[in-house]
């Protein structure tokens, strides 16, 4: 069932994602080669209580920390490690979710260290470009599938492999509420648009296949053929005007 959300709540709404894009812009702006995924975590956690909010993945089904950080071959959920040093030429997905006042925002993004091949640039770049492509398409009277068929557009048009046992979401008072919101058409249209959806959209592209599978830790998720994998996430509010970016600064 899907939850149409108020003007109030979108309201509330807007404070919590607004949370997880400032958390995300200072990661951006802290990470580097040499630090470990812990610090980043611990970056993380600690932005999260000084703005009076609770880390949302941080015990979800048993998720260990507060961000999901996912390197090169990683595609999400990757957990953080003081072991795992991050280096030149890495790509980091990193994926955040907050509450607060009772509701989720939920946003990531993939961030190169240092100088990356131009061909993983240009996975990492379309991969944004498809959430822009999706995020246009969430408009009343359209339907959830316009917006998985503008990602599959795109990274296919780009023969990039679409991860497919991963998708994105309705989101509110639960981190994960109908609609599924899939990155290529698969069974009709989907439920339309309305005004009052909220829904997190999140593009999971591969520099190669599609195939994917977890690792032994129960929650990484690498592509099977160990190439790079980038992710963009954002939560949006569609309104009659269209779709509102809620986790942007
Ligand atoms: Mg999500």
């Amino acid at each position: 069932m899907i939850h149409l959300k108020s003007a109030k709540e979108i309201e509330t709404m807007r404070g919590a994602s607004r949370i997880v894009a400032e958390i995300l812009l200072q990661l951006r702006e802290s990470i580097r080669e040499g630090a470990t995924t812990a610090d980043m975590d611990r970056i993380a956690e600690d932005l999260t209580l000084k703005k009076k909010a609770t880390p949302a993945f941080k015990g979800y089904r048993g998720f260990p920390a507060s961000l999901c950080i996912s390197v090169n071959d990683q595609v999400v959920h990757g957990i953080p490690s003081p072991k795992r040093i991050l280096k030149n030429g890495d790509i980091v997905g990193l994926d955040f979710g907050v509450i607060y006042d009772g509701y989720y925002g939920d946003a990531a993004m993939t961030v190169a260290i240092g100088q990356i091949p131009p061909e993983v640039a240009h996975l990492v770049k379309v991969t944004e470009q498809c959430l822009h492509k999706a995020i246009e398409q969430a408009i009343p009277g359209n339907f959830i599938s316009d917006i998985s068929a503008a990602v599959q557009k795109h990274a296919e048009a780009n023969n990039f492999g679409i991860v497919r046992e991963f998708c994105g979401h309705g989101i509110g008072r639960s981190l994960h509420e109908d609609p599924p919101v899939l990155n290529y058409v698969h069974n009709g249209k989907g439920p339309k648009i309305k005004p009052g959806f909220v829904l997190a959209i999140e593009p999971m592209i591969n520099l190669g296949t599609d195939k994917v599978k977890v690792q032994a830790d129960g929650w990484t998720v690498v592509t099977a053929d160990g190439k790079p994998s980038a992710h963009f996430e954002h939560t949006i509010a569609i309104t009659a005007n269209g779709p509102e970016i809620l986790t942007k600064v």
